[in-house]
């Protein structure tokens, strides 16, 4: 007899552990992979069979499992164990690990199962879609031994060749599969009647390949392109996998080799994830895909239904598409034969996961690609500092693209000294020099684009005779104004209120608003002459469709400014931008995080890749009240490679990543105290340890509070670990009261450590 252990879907954390149940004799075929409903206390609930096992004792004791979901298990090998090393490496567990990869129940269709009094029994789970198959050969042992042989009879070359075509590909073929390959079907049924091959039944490709790959537009590759492709194509053709950093700058055409590699993966026979930061935001990148593969691409984007995301799974799953483009969330679909995995823009923050398990889609690509000796393609003109020395030290295969490919030239880069522009009492945001060069833009009917990285329309509100600004009720940060509300909001929980007529602390009447948002420099850029302004900010982007509309106005050329926070920086290519404007360039440098140099240099960098890709030239003008500083400097440089040698050589004295690894640990409460005590207490047992002198190489900062010490009436503190070797310190808070403490919440490799 043998019984099965379940891990349980329910969000809960303290469900660390397994539960056993006995298997009825018609589910006798169970193992792991399988979803199955269990009895869990009162109610029936989804689970994931985690592992069959036989079972000695007698089963009465246990209970059984109720139904089995679906036709098949859900986890295939390689999913269960990127699973498993994902809930070991993020510390959270298995079954929050496993529920990542089922887009919500909905593969599925559910309906109640009551008892005579309307009772509520179960659920009883469809699978939605039907799947269709053809006839398939695969090698068999023969076969196999046949090849061994060195039989090399004139007359059974064909057959010789198809059988090492069988032995190459391993799974099943389709006759259609193999005629691509130039093997007739008389030859496959030949071999299939000496029993070399195998006959059985194959998943139909309804949308599949050869005729579909004709690309809409065919670019010659230029030989930066060729040089990088052509080691990614060799990997692929080698199929032991392998992964590689594509260093471009932005324009260099790296949207070709992604196309180039994906066609090449289906041409193995393989399928393809694309992971982009925001679907929103890469709509080209999309469309270029569509043009060349046309209905086999699956998009899966944030907003997509549960139903709708439960669709696009089956069609990778069952293979009826063979490209998925999608976001963070896409890396954890189900796949037939997964070749190959792109992930565009990898330094984009928007990868990690910032909630409960807090994974980086990266590492899990690493991972599922490992196990699926898939190729795994990472690109970016500023890459993730941590991917960068991978790079360097022989862990992912460099490649570099160093010139843009349509041939135009990088932009002119000016940085403007703010503390000038006030000296000589210019109290406007834009530099006189901005101002200009948007007046002599829109007049050469040419587009620009411009970057504040703060909405709304002021950044605080404040009292002028006693210097109290307006906070927040429930956090400690300043309410910020909003001109298209005309009220004040909290950008940390979303109140709003309105703005009082006098002052809370002093009744002064005298209240001002200080710095400057979106809002305030839209109207400042759209009092000057020919300028029609198109604003991208959360707030203007609320509505489903928002962003694409935007930029396909502004892409339109209805509008010749585009003004916004960080999404206007991002990955779009309009040929007619050659102006580039940074407001306030230097606002991000100096936030307590260590990251905070990267970030400014690739959003500055990322920024300036906007402007001259088309014919003209482009001109960036960065604003800044620290105009000397080296960051600022390096970037209009566009100079990646010497700011990670600073940026490296600062990391290792100070012992940060990619030198050192990183544990966040935050704990909240309503009571700073209690919060405080807590955090505390989580310090000195590690310390403890290493006074026994386990975790020797352990770095314990903090407890801390968090820049913005409470958000929505709880109180934050932040330890901060670092550790050459991580894992023996997750062990150890894993084997304490720490592990299953609500309010204290673990963040591994935290991408913001305030
Ligand atoms: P990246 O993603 O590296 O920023 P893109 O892939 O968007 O760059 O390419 C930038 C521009 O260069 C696009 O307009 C693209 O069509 C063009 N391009 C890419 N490769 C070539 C090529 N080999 N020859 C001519 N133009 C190219
Ligand atoms: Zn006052
Ligand atoms: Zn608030």
């Amino acid at each position: 007899m043998f019984c099965v252990d379940v891990a349980i879907n329910l969000p809960v954390k303290s469900l660390f552990k397994q539960f056993t149940y006995s298997v009825p004799e018609n589910m006798s075929f169970l193992d792991s992979g399988w979803r199955v409903i269990v009895p869990f206390g009162a109610q029936k609930t989804e689970g994931f069979v985690v592992r069959r096992r036989e079972l000695a004792d007698n089963l009465d004791k246990l209970k059984a499992v109720e139904a089995v979901l679906g036709d098949r298990p859900w986890f295939d090998e390689e999913m269960l164990a990127t699973a498993q090393w994902l809930s070991e490496y993020y510390m959270c567990s298995l079954s929050e690990a496993m529920r990542l990869f089922v887009p919500g129940k909905t593969s599925i269709r559910r309906s109640a199962v009551r008892d005579e009094d309307g009772r509520l029994l179960y659920y009883r789970y469809e699978e939605k879609l039907k799947e269709k198959t053809v006839l398939a050969y695969k090698i068999s042992q023969d076969g196999y031994a046949f090849l061994q042989t060195g039989n090399d009879k004139k007359q059974l070359q064909r057959q010789l060749e198809a059988l090492r075509l069988f032995a190459e590909k391993k799974g099943w073929l389709s006759l259609q599969e193999v005629a691509a390959e130039n093997i007739s079907s008389s030859t496959v049924r030949t071999l299939a009647g000496k029993g070399l091959l195998e006959e059985g039944k194959k998943r139909i490709l309804r949308n599949s390949y050869t005729d579909m790959l004709q690309p809409g537009n065919e670019l010659l590759l230029n030989d930066e392109q060729k040089a990088a492709f052509k080691q990614i194509s060799t990997a692929m053709t080698e199929g032991s996998g392998g992964s590689f950093l594509l260093q471009g700058i932005t324009g260099s055409g790296k949207t070709e080799i992604y196309l180039r590699a994906a066609q090449q993966a289906i041409r193995q026979g393989q399928q393809v994830l694309v992971l982009v930061p925001e679907i929103a935001l890469t709509a080209q990148l999309v469309k270029r895909f569509q043009s060349w593969f046309g209905d086999s691409v699956a998009v899966a984007h944030s907003k997509l239904s549960q139903n709708e995301r439960g669709d696009v799974w089956h069609r990778m799953r069952t293979g009826q598409a063979n490209i998925l483009i999608g976001v963070r969330s896409a890396v954890f679909a189900p796949f037939a034969r997964l070749g190959l995995v792109i992930m565009d823009e990898e330094h984009e923050s928007s990868y990690k996961q910032e909630e409960r398990p807090n994974y980086h889609a990266r590492n899990v690509a690493v991972e599922r690609c490992r196990h699926a000796r898939a190729v795994l393609i990472l690109g970016s003109a500023t890459p993730d500092i941590e991917t960068y020395q991978k790079a360097l030290q022989g862990e992912y295969t460099h490649l570099r693209m160093t010139k843009r490919a349509n041939g135009s030239e990088l932009p002119r880069v000016e940085i403007v000294d703010m503390r000038l522009e006030l000296q000589q009492r210019n109290f406007s945001v834009l530099s006189r020099a901005l101002k200009q060069a948007l007046v002599n833009t829109a007049a050469d009917g040419e587009q620009a684009i411009v970057l504040l990285n703060r909405r709304g329309y002021s950044t605080f509100v404040m009292c002028r005779d006693c210097g109290a600004s307006i906070v927040c009720p429930h956090c400690s940060v300043a309410m910020v104004y909003h001109s298209s509300n005309e009220d004040m909001r909290c950008h940390y929980c979303g109140n709003t209120m309105p703005v009082p007529a006098e002052c809370p602390a002093c009744h002064s009447k005298r209240i001002k608003f200080f710095g400057t948002g979106t809002q305030k420099a839209e109207q400042e850029i759209m009092a000057l002459p020919e300028v029609r302004v198109l604003r991208m900010d959360q707030d203007s982007t609320m509505a489903k469709f928002a962003h694409a509309e935007i930029l396909s106005r502004f892409a339109g050329g209805e509008r010749n400014v585009l003004i916004g926070t960080q999404m206007v920086a991002k990955g779009h290519d309009i040929p007619n931008v050659t102006l580039v404007g940074v407001l306030s360039a230097d606002s991000m440098l100096n936030l307590p995080d260590f990251r905070a140099s990267e970030r400014t240099f690739s959003l500055l960098t990322q920024a300036a890749g906007r402007a001259g890709r088309g014919s003209r030239q482009g001109h960036v003008i960065f604003q800044a009240y620290d105009a000397d500083n080296q960051i600022i400097r390096l970037a209009a440089r566009q100079d990646y490679d010497a700011f990670a040698v600073q940026e490296l050589a600062d990391r290792k004295e100070l012992f940060y990543p990619p030198f050192a690894q990183m544990l966040k640990l935050t704990v909240w409460d309503e009571k700073e105290e209690t919060a405080l005590t807590l955090a505390q207490r989580a310090v000195n047992y590690l310390q403890g340890l290493q006074l026994q002198g386990e975790l020797q190489d352990l770095v314990i900062m903090g407890p801390l509070p968090a820049l913005v010490a409470r958000v929505r009436d709880l109180y934050r503190f932040n330890i901060l670990l670092k550790a050459k070797d991580m894992q023996p310190v997750k062990n150890a808070l894993l084997n304490s009261e720490f592990k299953e403490q609500r309010n204290l919440y673990f963040d591994v490799d935290p991408l913001s450590v305030i």
